[in-house]
């Protein structure tokens, strides 16, 4: 791994930890030839993905960008931020597991609300109404009638949160 400093590609591992959740590495890095140091983080990609939105535009999958949008809708909600990452890490593996490597952005979207209605019905709501895009109290209702487990009417879902997010 190059060094930020010098650029020299003569570096070492001087020490190497995971995460407490094990799904990252950390480490840290030194120069041989300047002394700088530095750290890299390592986490388990399946598969590069590219994310298609509503508009037909491409780009690719960005983690931190999910989690952002995910966030947003768990602001201030008394959650575990712990389990905020192991939600984020599930999506992004199922997306993975998908087996293809262009993903519509609704179908993540699909896939965080999913998670969010077994996490927390708070941000479920927050998270459903930017994304369906709520134009109708009706539509509210319908929402709410689907966590109280009644059958949703609309299916009819928008990427605006993902697409909010990006932006
Ligand atoms: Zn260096």
């Amino acid at each position: 791994m190059r060094c930020p400093y010098c650029g020299s590609t003569n570096t070492q591992v001087k020490d190497s930890r995971p995460s407490e959740d094990h799904t990252t590495i950390r480490r840290r890095r030194v120069c041989a030839d300047c002394g700088g140091r530095y750290t890299t983080f390592e986490r388990v990609q399946l598969r590069e993905l590219t994310v298609i939105k509503r508009s037909g535009r491409r780009m690719p999958f960005d983690r931190d960008k999910l989690m952002r949008s995910v966030q947003i809708a768990l602001r201030k909600r008394p959650v575990d931020p712990e389990r905020i990452e192991r939600m984020v890490s599930g999506i992004v593996r199922r997306l993975e597991n998908m087996g293809e490597n262009d993903i519509r952005s609704e179908t993540i979207g699909r896939l965080v609300m999913e998670a969010l209605k077994a996490l927390d019905d708070v941000a479920y709501v927050r998270f459903a109404s930017v994304y369906k895009n709520f134009r109708e109290a009706k539509d509210f209702e319908a929402l709410l009638g689907e966590l109280a487990g009644t059958e949703s009417t609309d299916e009819d879902a928008a990427d605006e949160a993902i697409a909010s997010a990006d932006d």
